[in-house]
């Protein structure tokens, strides 16, 4: 088995919004052995199966130094945030680019795991981050559309530079066809007090799922 690769921006498949899994078979448990080991051929934190080209709703994850305690969500929805932060996030998917993005750093998930066993688990910090981003991933949205309107023109700009233009949405939008609203990404908040930590501490100099930078996003 070797790694997936890794689908780039502004590359069209990352807009689209993958489907619920339904089918807990060996061809899932199969995907997932390639998710785990792609990642853990990364400098990431996080994957999703859409950045693979597979539309289905998985995610991995593994936080840990020692890249052992893999997590695995299927269909994850966030059931509920809380505690909004500022946090430096970056992406396998757009290498080079690194962005603070305000994100809640408490979230309650709900998911299946490989068998379609339901189960329910409340994150914080980089977890919380992390699974906040890859959810994006399933919805056909970026980090980089929670960025401020002039980062995302130069990003637009530089990727029409190599000839691939992708046009900049409004803040609020999200994919027009999202089946999954409960899977929608929370609102966004106001900037957090300036007395609060600008960014949860168990991830820092970490990676979500990507990029050469090393930020905890
Ligand atoms: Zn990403």
């Amino acid at each position: 088995m070797a790694p997936l690769p890794i689908l780039q921006y502004p590359d069209p498949r990352l807009r689209l919004i993958s489907a619920p899994v339904e089918r807990f078979d060996e061809a899932l448990h199969h995907r997932v052995d390639e998710l785990f080991e792609t990642l853990y051929a990364s400098t990431g934190i996080g994957l999703s199966a859409p950045q693979v080209g597979d539309l289905r709703r998985i995610v991995v994850m593994d936080l840990s130094e020692s890249r052992s305690k893999p997590e695995l969500y299927i269909n994850p929805e966030i059931l509920s945030s809380d505690v909004m932060g500022l946090v430096e996030e970056g992406c396998l998917s757009i290498p080079g680019v690194v962005g603070n993005v305000i994100r809640a750093t408490q979230v309650r998930v709900r998911a299946v795991d490989r068998t379609g066993h339901p189960f329910e688990r409340d994150l914080e910090g980089m977890h919380a981050v992390c699974i906040q981003h890859e959810v994006d991933h399933l919805n056909g949205k970026l980090f980089i559309d929670r960025l401020p309107l002039i980062r995302r023109l130069a990003l637009r700009a530089s990727a029409m530079f190599k000839g691939t233009p992708e046009p900049v949405r409004p803040d609020s939008a999200s994919p027009s066809t999202s089946p999954s609203p409960s899977a929608a990404p929370a609102p966004q908040p106001a900037p957090p007090p300036r007395n609060r930590p600008a960014r949860p501490n168990s991830g820092e100099g970490r990676q979500l799922d990507g990029g050469p930078h090393p930020a905890p996003g």
